[in-house]
């Protein structure tokens, strides 16, 4: 035999992070192409159907607006086009994206209030109807929450938070960040009462990173029309309701990433958005149960303890200290699958020792994900780590019963 250590590196690699996601070889086509004719034909044609597709998608009757950008634009987009300098929101804060945003916010001279739930648990809609009900100037112009707290993958109640605001009878305007959960975990904007929302394309999108994604109700244009932070590159009322085709993005449009975005929205228009939300149910059970048995003995647990809480989009495992990195680089040396890190709550340390994460979003089938499960096994048994068995047995039961 042997004592050279063999190479298994072959075939694809795996990015099994939470975003950008995996993208499908029917995206990569359709961005294959030469540069197109940006004065009429194609172009033109499919970016009024994106945006009525994805107004599908996101249960929206109302406006959307397709900056180029990432998320972070897509808060600052949010933020400017409802916004005046000195304004007060309140920000609910489940992990840092959602402190992140609070951030952007601060650093455009808005007042935020935020209410923080701690790192392993939603927002507790009771809570926020109780600083309503104590604003007793209904000076609060909004609450703004993310969807899935991508850091911690923990996910807010959306319906309760705004039956929270309701109940407190309070008229602040309902914002979400749905970057993490947009078409992977079930959303209806118009019938949740959410009044502006935001994504962006690389996450259950399936679409390279480069596309911010605003979508609003009625009432935000009463906030609009007096915002005083928006600039004319940011204003979303040109890019929703453009005079002239190039008004749709401030300029030259995102070609490319138009023409993966459409491909992407026929898969999931095709595959149909209830199986879509389920399928994305069913692989978050399925690591769940795999992280279930890995912690039989102590040594793993999801973060986010109350399952009522979990994002379906994304895991966040908790390890001993060192084994969550360690894990990561064996994984990626070894086996090609790349892992999330675990991001720290706070923006001071990076990244933690004692945790990963696993996206289980966008475009992934049962090999896919019990590739990467099986793929951890493996590592966590090559580096004799403790944990308990039976994990990836779990895992196949779970998609075998769906
Ligand atoms: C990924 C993500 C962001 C940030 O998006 P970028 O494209 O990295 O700017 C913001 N919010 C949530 C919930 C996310 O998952």
């Amino acid at each position: 035999m042997s004592t050279e250590s063999v190479s298994l590196l072959h075939g694809r690699d795996h990015l099994a992070i939470p975003g950008p996601s995996v993208m499908p070889d029917r995206v990569l086509r359709a961005m294959h192409r030469p540069a197109p004719n940006i004065y009429g034909g194609e172009l033109v044609d499919i970016t009024e159907s994106i945006k009525t597709d994805l107004n599908k998608v996101a249960g929206n009757t109302g406006k959307v607006a397709i900056y180029i950008g990432n998320g972070h634009a897509g808060w600052e987009a949010a933020l400017v086009n409802t916004f005046s300098r000195g304004d007060k929101i309140l920000v609910l804060v489940n992990g840092r994206f959602g402190a992140a945003w609070a951030d952007a916010a601060v650093g455009l001279g808005i007042d935020v209030q935020t209410l923080a739930s701690g790192d392993e648990f939603a927002a507790d809609a009771g809570e926020v109807e109780a600083v309503l009900k104590a604003d007793s100037e209904q000076s609060i112009k909004a609450v703004l929450c993310v969807h899935t707290d991508t850091a911690t993958s923990s996910s807010n109640d959306l319906a309760a938070i705004r039956r929270a605001i309701d109940t407190a009878n309070h008229p602040a305007l309902f914002m979400v960040d749905s970057i993490a959960s947009f078409a992977c975990e079930e959303f209806h904007m118009d019938n949740l009462g959410v009044d502006v929302m935001m994504t962006a394309s690389q996450k259950g999108l399936m679409t390279p990173p480069g596309l911010a994604l605003l979508f609003v109700g009625e009432r935000f244009w009463e906030f609009q029309k007096n915002a005083d932070l928006v600039t004319p590159y940011w204003n979303a009322q040109t890019r929703m309701f453009p005079q002239m085709f190039p008004d749709n993005f401030n300029g030259t449009p995102p070609t490319h990433h138009l023409y993966g975005i459409r491909e992407a929205l026929d898969m999931l228009l095709e595959e149909g958005m209830n199986n879509v939300w389920q399928r994305h149910r069913i692989f978050a059970r399925a690591v769940w149960a795999a992280v279930d048995a890995w912690g039989t003995g102590g040594q793993f647990h999801c973060n986010v303890k109350d399952t009522v809480m979990r994002s379906q989009a994304v895991t966040l495992i908790r390890t001993a200290p060192d084994v969550g990195v360690q894990l990561q680089q064996h994984c990626l040396e070894h086996y090609g699958v790349v892992l999330g890190v675990a991001l720290a709550p706070d923006a001071g340390r990076r990244f933690l020792d004692d945790g990963f994460r696993i996206g289980h979003m966008g475009h992934l089938n049962p090999s896919m994900l019990l590739g990467t499960l099986g793929a951890i096994e493996s590592s966590l048994s090559a580096l004799n780590v403790q944990r308990g068995g039976g994990a990836i047995d779990a895992a196949a039961s779970v998609i075998a019963a769906a």
